[in-house]
C-alpha cells in the first residue's frame, strides 16, 4: 500500500512519533489537525485525506492518578473517537483500519496468566481505570462487530505497558517516565532515595514503544488481518524494573523506597504474545534493560526538570 494513503490519527504521541521511523511518508495527524472526538471533525478528516488505511493510535491517555480523577472525560473522548474513526472509516470505503488498545483493558482478575485473547471480556477491567478499559473495550466489539456484518477485515493490537523517549515526562505520567525522572532528578541534586508510589510487589509487562511500531509496520506490509496481544514475555516487578532503571540510567547508588499510602494499580495483567509469535515469527523485543537506556539517552533532559 502506498504510504501517503495511510492516515496515522494521533501521530504527534509517543507510539506516533516512534511508527513514523518505520513509515516515513504516511499521514500523522494530532488533535491540531483534526479534533476526533467531534463528528465535524472525523468526517472532515476522511473527506480531505480520503485514506486507504488508518492506524488509529489517537486516545485520551494518562496515568492511574489522573484516571481517578477524570473517569468521563477517560470513558467519553475514547469511546465517542474510536466509534466514530470507525463507523466512519467504513462509511468512507478505508481498506485497512488498525485499531490500538491496551492489556489494562482486560479483567482485573482472571483464573489463570498470561491472559490470552480470548479472556477480554471475561470481567471487569481495573477499578483504577475501569471508565478508559469499558471504552477502549468497546473499541474491539465495534470492530469484531463490524468485520462480522459488514465483512471488513478490521483489527485491533493490543499492547502492554510502554516508554519511550516520546513519552510524557510531566504531570500525568507512566510508570517508566516518572520513575526516569525521579531518577535523574536524584541524581543531579545529588540525594541518596527515589521514592515510588505503592509496594514495588505488582508484575509488568513494559514495552519499549518502537517495538509497538515494529508490529504495526509488519501487519500493515505483510498483510496481517489477525486482532492479537503486543508484549515482550518479561513479565516484572516495579521493584525490579526499578533496579533495571537505576542500572540503564547509570544511578546504581540510589536507594529505592516505597509510599505505600499510594496505590499499587492491577498486581498483575501480563499477556500471551503467543499469537504475536505465530504472525510475526521474528519480533525481538528490546530488553528493559536497553529501552530504558535507550529512553533516557536520547530524550531531552530539559523534560525531567522538576518545576
Ligand atoms: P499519547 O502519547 O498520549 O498521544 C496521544 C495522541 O492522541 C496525541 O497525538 C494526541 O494529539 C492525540 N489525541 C488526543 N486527543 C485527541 C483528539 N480529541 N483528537 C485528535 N487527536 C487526539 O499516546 P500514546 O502513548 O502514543 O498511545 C498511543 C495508543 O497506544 C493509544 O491508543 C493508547 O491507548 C495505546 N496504549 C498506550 C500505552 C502507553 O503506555 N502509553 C499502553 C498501551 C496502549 P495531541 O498531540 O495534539 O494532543
Amino acid at each position: 500500500m502506498e504510504q501517503n494513503k495511510i492516515v496515522v490519527t494521533g501521530g504527534s504521541g509517543m507510539v506516533g512519533r516512534s511508527l513514523k521511523k518505520f513509515i516515513p511518508d504516511a499521514i500523522y495527524l494530532s488533535s491540531k489537525d483534526y479534533d476526533l472526538t467531534s463528528e465535524k471533525g472525523v468526517v472532515k478528516m476522511y473527506q480531505d485525506i480520503q485514506p486507504k488505511a488508518v492506524i488509529h493510535l489517537a486516545a485520551k491517555v494518562g496515568g492511574i492518578i489522573d484516571n481517578i480523577n477524570k473517569p468521563g472525560e477517560y470513558f467519553t473522548d475514547n469511546i465517542i473517537m474510536n466509534t466514530l474513526l470507525v463507523e466512519y472509516a467504513r462509511k468512507y470505503n478505508v481498506d485497512r483500519f488498525v485499531g490500538i488498545l491496551s492489556t489494562c483493558i482486560y479483567p482485573d482478575k482472571v483464573d489463570s496468566y498470561p491472559m490470552t485473547e480470548e479472556m477480554l471480556h471475561k470481567g471487569p477491567p481495573t477499578p483504577t481505570n475501569f471508565s478508559y478499559g469499558y471504552a477502549k473495550r468497546s473499541l474491539a466489539v465495534q470492530i469484531d462487530a463490524y468485520n462480522k456484518q459488514y465483512g471488513t477485515k478490521y483489527q485491533y493490537l493490543t499492547p502492554s505497558n510502554l516508554y519511550g523517549e516520546h513519552d510524557k515526562f510531566g504531570e500525568n505520567s507512566h510508570f517508566v517516565a516518572a520513575l526516569i525522572k525521579k531518577i535523574h532528578n536524584a541524581k543531579i541534586n545529588n540525594h541518596k532515595t527515589i521514592t515510588l508510589f505503592g509496594t514495588g510487589r505488582p508484575l509488568r509487562q513494559f514495552m519499549y514503544s518502537d517495538d509497538l511500531a515494529y508490529v504495526i509496520k509488519k501487519c500493515i506490509s505483510e498483510e496481517i488481518y489477525d486482532s492479537f496481544n503486543v508484549s515482550n514475555s518479561e513479565n516484572v516487578s516495579i521493584h525490579e524494573i526499578a533496579k533495571i532503571a537505576l542500572r540503564a540510567c547509570d544511578a546504581e547508588h540510589l536507594t529505592i523506597e516505597y509510599d505505600s499510602e499510594k496505590p499499587d494499580g492491577q498486581y498483575r495483567k501480563d499477556v500471551s504474545n503467543e499469537m504475536l509469535y505465530k504472525s510475526i515469527p521474528d519480533f525481538s523485543p528490546t530488553k528493559l534493560i536497553d529501552g530504558i537506556g535507550a529512553t533516557y539517552s536520547k530524550l531531552d533532559k530539559k523534560l525531567l526538570l522538576t518545576t
